[in-house]
């Protein structure tokens, strides 16, 4: 199965083929401000499941603080 998406202004798109990882929700302080919701319900997926169609130029990462990105287990940590 293939999904597709894009970013809220829609300059990123991308697919995802085949089946999440892992799927969960977490309301941790940052997924919380991230998401502006007291529940940001998310899927993980390996990243040669991921292709980004377009605006890949536009992909940026941010780490806010050195807990704040999911750890390597895949535990969200705040
Ligand atoms: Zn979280």
């Amino acid at each position: 199965m293939v999904y597709s998406g894009d970013c809220f202004c829609g300059a990123v798109k991308l697919e995802v083929i085949g089946a999440p990882e892992a799927m969960g929700y977490c309301h941790c302080q940052s997924c919380r401000s991230w998401s502006a919701a007291p529940v940001n319900a998310f899927t993980l997926w390996k990243p040669s499941a991921v292709r980004i169609t377009a605006g890949a130029e536009q992909v940026a990462t941010f780490q806010k603080s050195e807990l704040s990105q999911p750890g390597g287990s895949g535990e969200m940590r705040e």
